[in-house]
């Protein structure tokens, strides 16, 4: 039996099931992981502890109730604080920094049972969609290794697709867990905004970003999100909100369906496969008896201009933390403090976490604040009441998850043609909106992705819809 192809439901039962043990598991990986090294997934690995973990595991008698994911493998983006072990987050700034603590999702991971096999790649501080800014080198797309696997989780997309791991954590400030899971051919879910705890998760733009999970498919992602959403104290944004079955409900019966569609939309691109696949898409759920309606999105092409304000400036914020002073990257030779600052950020930051720095400094400086934040706040508010009317009407959102496949590594230099890749996902950040992205249709020998973005909290809704689509007609 090849383990590693395994589903997370089928790994799950057949542990449960005694048909294989964890440290059979963890072998299958460990061998399938040696030999595609080259696809560059992994920043770090402890294979040691990972065998260590499944055989206390096989020899622990914990119930399946409380440990839902015992002896169950699996890989986190190396954006997650991970205590004692690296946390580089694709950043030379970070290559030397072991946390002191990890982060809620590792720790919830870890109280379910999950072994951690290694850190995936990312982009720079989760900024790209190809994973190309990374310091340790770009993520080859499993599926052919021309091709990048998307970004910034395109390493947590890779491992699953693969075979490193059935299910991997991503993050989503702007599409990073729906684009590389389009790209490979699996799916994902970036949750509502405050579902999943961020403490310990890297900042970047801290309205926007959102912990949620990369699997095989929907019922997988389902399982695991229900292990790492939750209110916590410890992040001032969470929500305080009951985490529902979303296994369960991912396969209920139960829920009514209107599916919102933006066909004109769709077509004003001008774009023949693209506007042929979200064609079939609505074929499928028509063929599945699910109700659709046409509604409007009036501001939606608004929402990558204003992103690429508000990201900036969030993470201009942020990354002032990175001054080579209290912990990672530090440049030698200095010849005084300001010295130290400017050498160590200019060393320790590659050139897009430079640029979205002085883009977001500039738009944030007093004399520019009011004519480029204030307003794309604005802009964002009227974007976010686009869904709200939307979701009077209906129940989910049916968008692509990106404009095409993925694209040839180094094929794409223009940043604002790299930045257009974010143009369908990007929406539900800023509404902070749950979203999933589910294989459907190919071109050029390459998966396309569909999305439903899913009204605030409610995610049993969209994991139900989304897997209705995923398996098709009965
Ligand atoms: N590709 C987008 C960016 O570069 C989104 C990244 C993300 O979601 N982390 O900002």
């Amino acid at each position: 039996m090849n383990l590693e192809t395994l589903t997370l439901q089928e790994q799950i039962d057949g542990l449960r099931e005694k048909k294989f043990s964890s440290v059979e598991l963890v072998e299958n990986y460990i061998s399938v992981i040696e030999d595609k090294e080259d696809l560059n997934i992994f920043v770090s690995n402890d294979f040691e502890k990972a065998l260590e973990e499944a055989k206390k595991s096989d020899g622990s008698k914990k119930s399946q109730e409380d440990f839902p994911l015992n002896g169950i493998p699996m890989v986190h983006k190396d954006i997650f604080c991970t205590k004692g072990i690296k946390t580089s987050c694709g950043s030379k700034m970070l290559d030397n920094f072991y946390p002191p603590y990890s982060a809620t999702v590792v720790e919830k991971l870890e109280q379910a049972g999950s072994i951690c096999l290694g850190k995936a790649n990312m982009d720079e501080f989760a900024m790209g969609s190809s994973n190309e800014t990374s310091f340790y080198g770009a993520v080859k797309n499993p599926l052919n290794i021309k091709k990048t696997p998307g970004g910034s989780s395109g390493g947590s997309a890779a491992a699953v697709a693969a075979n490193f791991s059935s299910f991997s954590t991503g993050t989503d400030t702007g599409g990073s867990i729906r684009q590389p899971a389009s790209f490979c051919g699996i799916a994902g879910i970036k949750p509502t905004y405050g579902r999943v705890s961020r403490y310990g998760m890297i900042a970047f733009a801290s309205s926007l970003d959102q912990g949620g999970i990369l699997a095989k498919n929907i019922k997988d992602a389902a399982i695991a999100l229900e292990c790492i959403s939750g209110y916590d104290s410890k992040d001032a944004t969470s929500i305080k909100a009951e985490v529902p079955n979303f296994s369960e409900d991912c396969e209920s019966s139960e829920f009514e369906h209107v599916v919102g569609l933006v066909t004109d939309l769709i077509h004003s691109f001008g774009d023949e496969d693209l506007s042929k696949n979200y064609g079939e898409a609505i074929e499928r759920l028509e063929k599945l008896k699910i109700k659709t309606k046409e509604i409007e999105l009036p501001n939606l092409e608004l929402s990558l201009p204003v992103y690429y304000v508000i990201a900036p400036a969030e993470c201009s914020a942020n990354l002032a933390r990175y001054d080579g002073i209290r912990f990672g990257y530090r440049a030698e030779n200095v010849e005084n403090l300001e010295d130290l600052y400017f050498k160590s950020r200019g060393e320790g930051f590659g050139n897009e976490t430079k640029k979205r720095i002085l883009i977001g400094t500039y738009c944030l400086s007093s004399g520019f604040y009011d004519a480029y934040y204030k307003k794309a706040q604005k802009i964002r508010n009227l974007i976010s009441s686009d869904f709200v009317n939307a979701f009077k009407d209906v129940t989910s959102v049916m968008l692509p998850t990106t404009s095409g496949e993925a694209f040839d590594l180094g094929s794409i230099t223009d940043p604002v043609e790299m930045y257009k890749q974010d143009i369908f996902t990007i929406p539900a950040n800023l509404g902070g909106l749950p979203a999933t992205s589910v294989p459907f249709g190919e071109k050029n020998n390459m998966p396309l992705g569909i999305q439903f973005i899913g009204n605030i909290l409610e995610e049993s809704s969209l994991l139900n819809i989304s897997n209705k689509f995923q398996l098709g007609e009965k």
